[in-house]
């Protein structure tokens, strides 16, 4: 089954702050989305896999399930569908990059 393991930090590309935020919507309560795509993306780990290989999901409770990554298991999971370019290279390492690297730095919650 595909899986690719980006390289984080090789390429960065140029997206605006609210591109970001919004994407990061998407990896919440994002079952119906991801139902409809083929190709999904973790900005946690940077790997892009198959929708068949999420078998976890959290917050069944609160609502719609959210998709927990089949490599790292945390819940920053994008589909195809959100709209979002998850297949390129620079969105999901620039991803990373502003919602955990970043984030580790200035510890805001
Ligand atoms: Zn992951």
């Amino acid at each position: 089954m595909f899986e690719y393991t980006l390289d984080i930090g090789s390429r960065m590309g140029n997206y605006s702050q609210k591109m970001l935020k919004d994407a990061h919507k998407h990896s919440i309560n994002n079952k119906d989305e991801l139902a409809d795509s083929y190709l999904c993306a973790c900005f946690h780990c940077c790997t892009l896999f198959a929708i068949e290989k999420i078998t976890e999901w959290t917050d069944q409770e609160t609502g719609l399930p959210t998709a927990l990554c089949p490599v790292c298991g945390v819940d920053a999971v994008l589909g195809n569908r959100s709209g979002f370019p998850i297949h390129e290279g620079g969105f999901i390492t620039t991803m990373h990059k502003h919602w955990f690297r970043d984030a580790k730095k200035t510890k805001k919650k």
